[in-house]
Parts: structure tokens; C-alpha cells; sequence
């Protein structure tokens, strides 16, 4: 009998996962997406998109739909559908399994200072003009308007609309992954000092922070939110190895 997976996702490692599992004949594989990119990346298996309604109206989706398995492959900084993640399968009964990239471990050379919100990170930047690169959702760059001072270029998936009201900025859309070299050539193009980003974990986004270290440029890096405990992995290779010895459903 197949079972049916619903991912949570939005990460390259969801999409990742999706791929081993298309065409596997033991499962049914959706994927579900947030709905924050535009034109979000191709999926190699069928896609809804956009809020449950909380953990209640996540867990009447996996009911109605018959889910046996509830995967969260969403982004370390996206608690709030972990949370309803681990309350969903609370409710259902349905099991849940995370899977969660470690973060990045700081390495003799990086200069960063961790700072727990994005406002810390505002305020970290100090009173003196920098020039600062923020890889930060574009949600997120708000708070950067209470610093005028500083010099920003900012990349983000789809573009900052409307752009931040900041005399100095320059704006980039780009998907990962952007390879080491050149991140650093992109540092040293605009002369960066400080980069401001989250620490995703995972090798996509690690490229700037490499390329940080090896030119000696600060890091602010705002820490990962508390998340749920629930039964999580790390690699896609080891959800696979879960879901081969998963239990079988009752029925
Ligand atoms: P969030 O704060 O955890 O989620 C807010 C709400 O969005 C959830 O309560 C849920 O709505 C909906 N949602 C989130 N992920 C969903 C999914 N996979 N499928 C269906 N609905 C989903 O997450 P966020 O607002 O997306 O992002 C928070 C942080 O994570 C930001 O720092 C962002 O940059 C980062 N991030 C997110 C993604 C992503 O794909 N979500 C990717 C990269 C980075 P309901 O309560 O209505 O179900």
C-alpha cells in the first residue's frame, strides 16, 4: 500500500528530497511552498501553495487528504510552520519528522559577532558609515531604515519593492548557489566591510561566508530561533534511510 508524504518545504534540500522520492512506487509525494518567491524553482513533484490556517487547519489538510507521513524540510528561520508542524501531528496523530540542516560552526579565521533578531544586527552595524551586504529575505530589511548611514547592497530572490528608504543602496536578485569566488569578487567589487545574514546552514549560502573569512571581512550573523523537538535529521540521505524503515501505516 503507498503511503502519502507531504513536504513542507522551500528549501534546496526539500526539493532535494522530492526528487529521490518522485516515482518511488511506496509513496504519494506533495510538496507544499510558503508562496514568498514569484517564480519559484521547478519541483519534481505536485505543489499547493500558501498557509493552512494554522496547526488546526494544517492537521484537518493532512486529514482530509489521508497523509501518513508529515516531513518539515521548511528553513531553519521559519518556526512558526515548525511549530504548527509539531502541533499538526499532535492533533492527527500523524508522524512528523524534521529534517533540519546543522548550522554553520564558526572556523578559526571568521570574524563574527551573532546577534539574536534582526534589530540587534541594525544596531550592530553601529553610528559609523559601513558598507554593508544583506542577504537577508527581503521582508526582513525594514528595520535596516533606522540606519541611513550605511552604504547597503542587497540581495534577495525576488526584488525589494518598494526599495528601502535609505539614500545609499544597490540591489541585486539572484539565486544561489554563487560559488566562493565569486562572493569574493562581489566583496571586493563594492568594497564590502560588514556582511549581515542568518545562519541557514547547509553548503548553498555558505560561499559568502567562506569568501568573508578568507578577506577578513565582519559578520553579523543573527541566530536561529528555537525550534520544536521532534524527530529530525540532518541530510536528505538520512531521511531516506528513515523512511525506509518507517512504521507502516495501520490500515
Ligand atoms: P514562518 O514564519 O514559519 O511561517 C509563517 C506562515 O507561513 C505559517 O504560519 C504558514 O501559514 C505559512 N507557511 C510557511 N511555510 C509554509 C509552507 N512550506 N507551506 C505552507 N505554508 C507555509 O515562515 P516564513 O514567513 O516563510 O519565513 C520566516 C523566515 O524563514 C524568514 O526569515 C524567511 O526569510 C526564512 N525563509 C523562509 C523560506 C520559506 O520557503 N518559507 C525560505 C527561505 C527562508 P499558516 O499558519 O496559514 O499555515
Amino acid at each position: 500500500m503507498q503511503r502519502s508524504i507531504l513536504i513542507l518545504g522551500g528549501t534546496a534540500e526539500a526539493r532535494a528530497l522530492a526528487g529521490k522520492l518522485a516515482g518511488d512506487p511506496r509513496f504519494t509525494v506533495e510538496l507544499s511552498l510558503a508562496g514568498r518567491t514569484r517564480a519559484p524553482a521547478e519541483q519534481p513533484v505536485p505543489v499547493r501553495v500558501g498557509g493552512f490556517g494554522g496547526a488546526e487547519g494544517l492537521a484537518t489538510y493532512l486529514r482530509q487528504k489521508g497523509v501518513s507521513i508529515l516531513i518539515d524540510a521548511t528553513h531553519p528561520y521559519a518556526a512558526q510552520i515548525s511549530r504548527n508542524a509539531a502541533e499538526a501531528a499532535e492533533i492527527s496523530g500523524i508522524p512528523l519528522v524534521a529534517l533540519r540542516r546543522s548550522p554553520w560552526l564558526r572556523l578559526p579565521g571568521d570574524r563574527w559577532v551573532e546577534v539574536e533578531s534582526v534589530a540587534d544586527a541594525v544596531s550592530t552595524l553601529g553610528v559609523v558609515p559601513r558598507k554593508a551586504f544583506l542577504t537577508l529575505g527581503r521582508q526582513e530589511l525594514l528595520p535596516f531604515e533606522a540606519a541611513p548611514q550605511h552604504d547597503y547592497l542587497v540581495r534577495s530572490v525576488d526584488p525589494v519593492e518598494p526599495p528601502l528608504a535609505v539614500p545609499n543602496a544597490v540591489y541585486l536578485t539572484a539565486r544561489g548557489p554563487f560559488g566562493q569566488a565569486g562572493e569574493a569578487r562581489l566583496l571586493q567589487d563594492h568594497g564590502i566591510e560588514v556582511i549581515v545574514a542568518k545562519n541557514s546552514g547547509g553548503p548553498a549560502s555558505y560561499e559568502k561566508i567562506a569568501a568573508a573569512r578568507d578577506l577578513g571581512i565582519d559578520v553579523v550573523l543573527i541566530r536561529r530561533p528555537d525550534l520544536p523537538d521532534v524527530p529530525s535529521v540532518e541530510t536528505v540521505d538520512e531521511m531516506l534511510a528513515w523512511l525506509d524503515h518507517a512504521p507502516a501505516p495501520l490500515k
